[in-house]
């Protein structure tokens, strides 16, 4: 399905990310991933896949932007192109607002919002050369709906939102495709830190009456990463058990 395209996946040491690194290379991509910490993880992903040079993983943090142009820039000259790039790297640092500091503020939308600016970015002039590509980027529920003490990463997810919309406004005509993703309650490590009464009262307003599994997020991105959504740009598709109806 995805034999000789190079996909891109930033944060992709762990939970949903690194489904989707499993995900793209099983359906053959070649793929770069990054992480801001992980190397242990990243090299065990990189050890049980036996992908030999189709898989590389980089440290690398988003949320700089003269790290993310030499990332773009050791892509192309690894694989020789980037057809598919996926922003999922995020972080949460809740708070109430009379209790959220400026850093807390400024750290989440730096990571999960201008991170998505800075790949995206450096990676539109090689997908116009390539005459193609599928920008995938990971927003959440939280960012269409809102949620309290959560105020810095709704704004980052919702920002995400818009500039999915707007990048596939610009580029479109460039047959380069841009959407995202937003996941409802997905079990993860950032899903983990939930105590289990606040875990039970995300349930209650889950039709599907589960978390979500990464595999349920990263078969989306497949899809979106492929030819089979080749008419499909500037939307957000919820994998979320129905929890926005
Ligand atoms: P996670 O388990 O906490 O993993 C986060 C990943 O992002 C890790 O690989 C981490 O690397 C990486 N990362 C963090 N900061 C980074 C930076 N500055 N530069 C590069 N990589 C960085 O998170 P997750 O639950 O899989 O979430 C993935 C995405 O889905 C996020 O954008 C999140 O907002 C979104 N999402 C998740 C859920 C959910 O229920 N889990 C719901 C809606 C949306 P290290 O391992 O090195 O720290």
């Amino acid at each position: 399905m995805l034999e000789g395209k190079t996909a891109l996946v930033t944060g992709g040491s762990r939970g949903i990310g690194e489904g989707i690194v499993r995900k793209l290379a099983a359906l053959g991509a070649n793929v770069v991933f990054t992480y801001r910490s992980s190397a242990d993880q990243a090299n065990a992903i990189i050890k049980d896949l036996n992908l030999g040079d189709k898989i590389v993983g980089m440290q690398s943090d988003a949320a700089d932007y003269t790290q993310a142009e030499e990332l773009i820039k050791a892509t192309l000259e690894r694989f020789g192109s980037i057809d598919v790039l996926v922003n999922n790297a995020g972080i949460t640092k809740d708070g109430l607002m009379l209790r959220m500091s400026e850093d807390q503020w400024d750290t989440v939308i730096e990571v999960n919002l201008k991170s998505v600016f800075n790949l995206t970015k450096h990676a539109m002039r090689p997908m116009m050369k390539n005459r193609g590509g599928s920008i995938i980027n990971l927003t959440s529920v939280v960012g269409v709906f809102g949620n309290a003490g959560q105020a810095n990463y709704a704004a980052s997810k919702a920002g995400i939102i818009g500039f999915t919309k707007s990048i596939a406004k610009e580029v479109g005509s460039r047959n380069i495709r841009c959407n995202a993703i937003a996941p409802g309650f997905i079990d993860t490590e950032m899903t983990g830190e939930l105590d289990e009464k606040t875990r039970d009262a995300y349930l209650a307003n889950v039709p599907l009456k589960r978390f979500g599994k990464v595999d349920e997020v990263s078969s989306m991105v497949a899809f979106l990463a492929s030819d089979d959504s080749s008419y499909l740009t500037g939307q957000v598709l919820s994998v979320c058990g129905g929890l926005n109806i």
